[in-house]
């Protein structure tokens, strides 16, 4: 179950074994990739400070850098959960409600489930905007971390890719030297490393296209993948740009492809924060 904690600047954390499993093994994958690119590829020419190689290697850790970053930001970010608890005559009042007119409650958390919101059963709370849950990031795509989710898949891709040209460019390299000079490591562990780095790249570089494409796509039509799959139908009202401004923050800059910058909150409708 989602838990709010105000431990360790941590606002949200899944209690989700198989969850917790995967995002250690994402941190895995991206320390596996680092250590091939860095210490098995480039170390030779980063010790002699040639250029090049010193800028690669700079380059690939910042971008694996900023993919931690938006996956720690998405794990730990409250998704857009609707407060437990919400559902009093008070509140119920303020919503100023028409003769005829329904509120839907929550049968499982016993919220008042607002318009777009749906009930995770993994985090146990409903979500406004769910998108979907994600294993990967152990915890729900939503309204409020729809932005990291996205710039990890983004980042995840962009070293997949990168890694993928420096395996080429390392195997061009030595063909044409010495493999010996190539790498500190024996050429046999070197070229077993390398291929499974290629597996990894092409895997993930895949998937996270994949996933990036149908993000980007739902949040320029403003509709969900839950949206998507269940056909309903959303009054579209707003346009591209501003779809995109709601989920990255203000307009277009640097800080849509920041995951240090967190996105507007959207406390639309009603949340009760005094609940
Ligand atoms: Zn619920
Ligand atoms: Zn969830």
């Amino acid at each position: 179950m989602g838990r709010k904690s105000n431990c360790c600047g941590l606002s949200w954390f899944v209690n989700d074994g198989v969850g917790i499993g995967c995002a250690i093994f994402t941190y895995l994958l991206i320390a596996y990739a680092e250590f091939v690119v860095v210490f098995v590829m480039l170390l030779p020419e980063v010790v002699t400070s040639a250029a090049i190689g010193v800028f690669h290697a700079i380059a690939f850790t910042l971008l694996a850098g900023l993919a931690l970053v938006a996956h720690s930001r998405a794990m730990c970010s409250d998704p857009g959960t609707i407060p437990l608890g919400n559902c009093t005559t008070e509140n119920l009042k303020k919503l100023q409600l028409k003769e005829g007119e329904v509120v839907l409650r929550c049968t499982r958390c016993e919220c008042i489930k607002l318009d777009r919101a749906h009930h995770c059963s993994t985090c146990q709370r409903c979500i406004r905007k769910m998108d979907h849950h994600c294993p990967w990031i152990n915890n729900c795509v939503g309204e409020d971390n729809q932005k990291f989710f996205v710039l990890f898949t983004m980042y995840i891709f962009l070293i997949s890719m990168y890694a993928l040209v420096l395996t080429i460019r390392q195997i061009l390299v030595c063909t044409e030297n010495e493999w010996h000079d190539c790498t500190f490591l024996p050429v046999a562990s070197a070229i077993l490393l390398m291929i499974f780095l290629v597996f990894e790249g092409l895997l993930f570089g895949i998937f996270t296209l994949v996933m990036f494409c149908s993000q980007v796509s739902s949040i320029v039509k403003d509709e969900t993948g839950i949206e998507n799959l269940k056909k309903e139908r959303v009054v579209k009202k707003t346009t591209v740009y501003e779809n995109l401004q709601d989920v990255f923050g203000g307009y277009f800059s640097i800080s849509w492809f920041s995951p240090f910058t967190s996105p507007p909150l959207r406390r639309a409708n009603f949340t009760f924060h005094d609940v």
